[in-house]
């Protein structure tokens, strides 16, 4: 079964994905995936920081059933209840004042850079310039590479749309120095998930809020990976004590069906009128009702809590293997439940397989960071069955 999807998906999809790992999911429960040859793997990666509440919670699939038989779709020409409580609920929890929904973290990420140059345009200022952090990761349209700091994703794209530029992270010289009179915002990750989960310094995170008040330009965070409750807060923003006039959402949000959201201050969102900016999917009655959903199951099940403790916990057991192997394992990084464990080069591609091959998924970020986000609701018994794995394999020839 597993050799005719590989025959099929070679055949008629693109190769961006080069070989994939050689495993086909066909149902999913909790921490739990299940291949189509009946092996069971744990999914601590979940889906990239998607799967929050892990695979098919029954809650969220009733929900979601419920609304399929209702209304999956109807365009933003109508008001659309789901939407607007949404909105609530973001509004609500953060300190932004109005929320608009899109499709996915590039498309928010887009939607923010848009917000920015239109704030500057209304008050009549040519400031259009976005600055952004190299090894950042912002999506994959031509406008979210182009803010991107990696060169890789860069190089074969050029040339973009004006106006991005990339400074070293952590550094507030950095951002200082970059800054003109046609700045208009700056985009940070507060920690940086898919160049392998590089926090930045709570002083450069405050800093960076007084250095963009002071010059009166816009920042931006960018909160895709970091958002819904994956550092043991609802957004890294909140950890760091810092309020953004924008920030982005995404992977988390929907719990797996696509949505994506700007949200912001109102007096930046003030700048978006009638006509400025739309979208044909983004908030529909579906999208919107995972939303929803999603975060009801958040504050029954208290899972941004559960991601502290229990992020801590992951963090402090990953550290007691990480000091019993340093010819091993580098460092490990990371709050809540978005942990990176970086290992020597030489090793890490074979630690990431065998522990692929103990049926525990992660990431390889750049070669070298085991990533893991696995859902806000894992038990200390499910950490205690990656730990284990782990010791076997260092304690193992690699
Ligand atoms: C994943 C990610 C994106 C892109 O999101 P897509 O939904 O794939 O477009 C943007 N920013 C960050 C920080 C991400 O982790």
């Amino acid at each position: 079964m597993l050799n005719d999807v590989i025959a099929l998906d070679k055949k008629y999809y693109m190769n961006t994905f080069g070989d994939r790992l050689p495993v086909s999911f066909t149902h999913g429960d909790g921490m739990k995936l299940y291949a189509d040859n009946g092996d069971v793997y744990y999914d601590f990666l979940g889906g990239i920081a998607v799967n929050a509440i892990g695979h098919c919670h029954p809650d969220f699939t009733a929900a979601l059933k419920a609304q399929i038989d209702k209304l999956i779709h109807t365009s933003s020409l109508y008001y659309i209840e789901n939407q607007a409580k949404l909105a609530k609920k973001l509004v609500d929890n953060t300190c932004a004042d109005k929320a608009f929904f899109c499709n996915s973290g590039a498309e928010a990420n887009e939607g923010a850079f848009k917000l920015a140059r239109m704030y500057f345009y209304k008050k009549g200022s040519n400031r259009s310039e976005i600055i952004s952090l190299d090894h950042s990761f912002h999506g994959r349209t031509i406008a979210t590479v182009a803010a991107t700091g990696q060169e890789h994703y860069q190089a074969p794209y050029r040339p973009f749309t004006n106006g991005f530029k990339q400074v070293a992270p952590n550094s507030l010289e950095a951002v200082e120095e970059a800054i003109t009179d046609r700045t208009a915002a700056v985009m940070v990750e507060l920690i940086q998930g898919e160049s392998g989960v590089y926090p930045m310094d709570t002083e450069y995170a405050k800093r960076l809020r007084q250095l963009c008040n002071d010059r009166g330009i816009l920042m931006i965070v960018d909160e895709v990976q970091t958002g819904m409750g994956r550092t043991g807060r609802l957004f890294a923003h909140q950890l760091y004590d810092v309020e953004p006039d924008i920030f982005t959402c995404a992977k988390a949000l929907g719990g797996g069906v696509p949505i994506g959201a700007v949200c912001a201050k109102a007096e930046v969102a003030a700048a978006f009128e009638p006509g400025d900016h739309g979208t044909t999917f983004g908030g529909n009655p579906l999208a919107t009702a995972a939303g929803l959903a999603v975060f009801d199951i958040f504050e029954r099940e208290k899972l941004v809590e559960n991601s502290a403790v229990m992020g801590e916990l992951f963090k402090r057991k990953l550290e007691h293997v990480a000091a019993k192997y340093p010819d091993k394992i580098v460092e490990v990084r990371g709050t809540g439940l978005l942990i990176g464990v970086e290992l020597k080069p030489e090793i890490a591609p074979s630690v990431f397989r065998a522990l692929h091959e103990k049926r525990m998924l992660t990431s390889l970020c750049k070669g070298v960071t085991i990533r893991v986000a696995p859902a806000l609701n894992i038990k200390e018994s499910e950490i205690d069955l990656f730990i284990k794995a782990l010791e076997e394999i260092m304690e193992g020839e690699i």
